[in-house]
């Protein structure tokens, strides 16, 4: 078994509904187990200007699944949610993204562990912090807080937590 954080993000539809349907969908996964969810958090979106805001979380699950097989479920959970992929960093349903897994070093060209962005993105750092702030990032050999703590002061993103 290995512990895995992934990363929840939309910004179409009811934002709230999409994050809750894709966590029950990984959750209902037999190979799956949920650890700990994050609190919503409303995100500024950021690299295109003009669309709705984030909402956005962090899941630690505990699973049986290799790390390119928690890619493929992620991704068939996007699709299964009618993501169509227009733009990069445009729009979304839902975006799931494997942050961590356990302290794996991974790259091939359809997977990256540590997510290459996730050190450098607020709305990852803030959620994944709340559940996670002393797991370390095996190629930079810092904790989450840290992370979050080092570009918490130049990163301008508004990031609230989420009310009804
Ligand atoms: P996005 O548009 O943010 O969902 O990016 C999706 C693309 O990133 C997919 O083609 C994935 O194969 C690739 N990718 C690389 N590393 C990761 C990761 N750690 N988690 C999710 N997608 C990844």
């Amino acid at each position: 078994m290995a512990e895995a954080f992934i990363g929840l993000g939309s910004n179409i539809g009811n934002r709230k509904t999409n994050i809750e349907e894709a966590l029950r969908r990984l959750f209902s996964t037999p190979e799956i187990k949920v650890v700990k969810t994050s609190s919503l958090y409303l995100t500024e979106p950021i690299g295109r200007v003009g669309q709705d805001w984030f909402i956005n979380s962090a899941v630690e699950v505990s699973t049986q699944l290799s790390p390119k097989d928690l890619l493929y479920l992620s991704q068939k959970i996007e699709e299964q949610m009618g993501r169509v992929r227009t733009m990069p960093w445009g729009p979304r349903i839902i975006d799931l993204d494997i942050l961590l897994y356990g302290s794996e070093i991974f790259e091939d060209n359809e997977l990256i562990i540590p997510h290459p962005h996730m050190h450098k993105r607020k709305f990852v750092l803030v959620p994944l912090a709340e559940i996670a702030p002393d797991v370390v990032h095996p190629k930079l050999n810092k904790t989450v807080s840290e992370l979050l703590h080092q570009i918490v002061v130049k990163d301008t993103q508004k990031v609230e937590l989420y009310k009804e």
